[in-house]
């Protein structure tokens, strides 16, 4: 029931909790789940980046290496193979990454490091290498010595003489990559590309430029050298995407359920009550009881308001019985006194001594065991002797008969007053008149509503006044609204009336403005 109407434009319920944490479980789970996605996805850029890097690096070093060592090479090819074969064969020995220089002459290769003199067009050694250009780089699936294992050919004319120049084929090694691979423990792969052919990661051979993947993530060029690295690999891969799915799902859960239990524990600790008391959400309204005879203010009863934050005003019926679902009935009735305490000053002022002030209890309350204790400490916050305090109690609060008899024996040695409210809607109510002592007897608006323009049609109403009577009770009518509703109660004995006709329940201010009107108000005379 309290669900119901404080959260009526918040969280009506369960359902709507469940509706609520779902969605925002998805949305976690997207924001999660993108953001892993993303971190992964340009973690592995940055790897791309600085495999780039690297490799270009690395090659950039190793080709001014070899063609420093080829330029120094160079002023051999002005002798014959004999004079300097073996120089060659050391210089070759000596650079890790050459497999053999080859000295050229007339366009052909007469001097081997490995082989020692030979006479081969370079046409026929290396056919696509072009011997016009200072630089030129291919690759090759073989060399004589080395057959089977590809390699890069390398030429560099000589630039003084024509016809001439140094040839070299390399050791490949694609060492920045082997680091980078055991570094970053990935599926990358990569390819040496010159002309139309290319040595690569994926096979033994040398492949085709037709046959590399279509979509290279990172393309390197070697300024000067015909030749480019082509890295492959994926940007989304699929584990990233598997990670960033589970990494979502389980935040999206996880935030899905840490929803639904704040927003079940806070509808269901009542945790909403102690923090409207600790902010100062509750007030309170007085609306007043006039007598029958003069039709002025005899009194007022207090009720409580709740304007929360987010649901607005909640009817008191709602937070009343939540709070006595919570167990909080007691914390609350205490903030219901020291409200009408803060109040009583000026309340003395509208209410003149002896003035009643109905105060509502709840049945829990009454039966708590710092009942009493209460009740000395909020009339001992009251200017002694000014008001007469009423409290109002419902039928269910006497189903525990004895208790209830004591209690009220000790509320009236203590000087106050007992008022049954809502009389006639709970049931066996009857026999509770004749059992206790009562003063007041506050008639149930739903019998007074029944009563009509014309004619009086409630029996029942009829039977409660007799009842009253009988038991020299004093009565109370609530919800007068209307003027034949006053005239019919009046005429029928009523003590005291309370309504919208006289006035609503107001705040302090209100009804100070409301009692100095009535100072000179005649409006009220009903019977005349
Ligand atoms: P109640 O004790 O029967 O209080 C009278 C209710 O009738 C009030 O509703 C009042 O605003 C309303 N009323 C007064 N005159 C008329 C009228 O002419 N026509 C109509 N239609 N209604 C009228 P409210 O303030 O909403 O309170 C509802 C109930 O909540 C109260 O019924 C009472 O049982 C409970 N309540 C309110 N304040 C407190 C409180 O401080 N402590 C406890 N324990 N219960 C409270
Ligand atoms: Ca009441
Ligand atoms: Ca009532």
């Amino acid at each position: 029931m309290f669900s119901k109407n404080i959260f009526s434009r918040y969280f009506t319920s369960i359902r709507q909790i469940a509706t609520f944490s779902i969605l925002a479980g998805i949305l976690a789970a997207l924001l999660i789940g993108g953001m892993t996605s993303l971190t992964l996805h340009s973690k592995r850029e940055t790897g791309y980046d600085t495999l780039t890097d690297d490799v270009r690096n690395y090659l950039n070093a190793f080709f001014d290496e070899l063609e420093s060592t080829a330029t120094s090479i160079q002023p051999l090819t002005l002798s014959d193979c004999h004079q300097v074969s073996s120089e060659l064969t050391s210089r070759a020995a000596f650079n890790a990454n050459i497999r053999a220089f080859v000295l050229v002459r007339n366009d052909e290769a007469y001097c081997s490091s490995a082989t020692g003199s030979m006479l081969m067009g370079m046409d026929q050694l290396v056919p696509d290498i072009n011997i016009n250009e200072n630089i030129d780089l291919t690759i090759m699936q073989g060399t004589p010595m080395v057959p089977g294992k590809p390699t890069i050919a390398a030429w560099f004319k000589n630039p003084v003489m024509e016809g001439r120049g140094v040839f070299a084929t390399l050791n490949v090694n694609l060492t920045p990559y082997l680091l980078f691979t055991t570094r970053q423990n990935d599926r990358v792969s990569m390819a040496i590309i010159a002309g139309d052919k290319a040595l690569t990661t994926i096979s033994n051979n040398v492949m085709n430029v037709s046959e590399l993947p279509s979509h290279p993530t990172r393309v390197i060029s070697i300024p000067g050298y015909p030749i480019k690295i082509e890295l492959y690999g994926e940007t989304w891969p699929v584990e990233d995407i598997q990670i960033s799915i589970l990494t979502g799902l389980v935040f999206g859960i996880l935030c899905g359920a840490l929803c639904a239990y704040f927003l079940t524990v806070r509808l269901r600790s009542g945790k909403e009550i102690l923090t409207g008391i600790k902010r100062g959400q509750f007030y309170v309204v007085y609306q007043p009881v006039v007598n029958a005879k003069e039709l002025k203010m005899s009194g007022v009863e207090v009720l409580m308001r709740w304007n929360h934050p987010i649901a607005g005003p909640i009817p008191p019926d709602a937070f009343i019985a939540f709070a006595e679902a919570q167990q909080l009935i007691v914390p609350l009735t205490r903030h219901l006194f020291e409200l009408i305490a803060r109040d009583a000053k000026k309340l003395q002022h509208v209410l003149p001594p002896g003035a009643r002030l109905g105060v509502n209890l709840a049945p829990s309350h009454l039966h708590s065991p710092t009942f009493k204790e209460d009740i000395q400490a909020f009339a001992a916050s009251l200017s002694p002797h000014h008001f007469q305090l009423i409290f109002e109690i419902t039928e269910r609060d006497m189903i525990k008969e004895n208790e209830a008899s004591c209690l009220f024996s000790w509320m009236h040695e203590q000087g106050y007053e007992i008022a049954v409210d809502d009389f006639g809607t709970g049931h066996s109510a009857l026999i509770y008149l004749e059992r206790f002592k009562l003063d007041y007897l506050k008639i149930d608006r739903g019998f007074v509503n029944s009563i009509g323009f014309e004619t009086v049609t409630s029996p029942v109403l009829d039977a409660v006044l007799t009842l009253a009577r009988k038991l020299s009770m004093t009565t109370v009518a609530e919800g007068v609204e209307t003027r034949e509703q006053a005239k019919w109660l009046i005429d029928q004995g009523v003590n005291y009336l309370q309504g919208y006709y006289f006035a609503r329940p107001l705040t302090l201010v209100q009804l100070q403005e409301w009692e100095n009107q009535q100072k000179d108000y005649d409006e009220w005379v009903i019977r005349r």
